[in-house]
């Protein structure tokens, strides 16, 4: 499995067409396409709202952890991420 990480929702970044675009439409290597799409980030909201976007697909990636856990381990993941920084 791939180590990339969407910088911006932690998403891991395995497939090509998991990784959002510039606005040439090159590949954009940092953000999925959820987040980053020709060039420009699809939500413009704070981390704080991005973490509980995120908590709903977390859990259903991260069967066995309650959704405090999961909110918890994004609180702590989201702030090392290049976006939030
Ligand atoms: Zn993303």
């Amino acid at each position: 499995m791939s180590e990339k990480f969407c910088q911006s929702c932690a998403m891991p970044l395995g497939n090509e067409k998991d990784y959002g675009t510039n606005a040439d439409g090159s590949r954009n290597d940092e953000y999925c396409n959820y987040c980053y799409e020709n060039g420009e980030f699809t939500f413009s909201g704070t981390m704080e709202e991005m973490i509980e976007i995120c908590v709903k697909p977390m859990l259903l990636a991260n069967k066995g952890m309650t959704e405090e856990q999961v909110r918890n381990s994004m609180k702590g993941y989201f702030p090392t991420l290049k976006r939030w920084k």
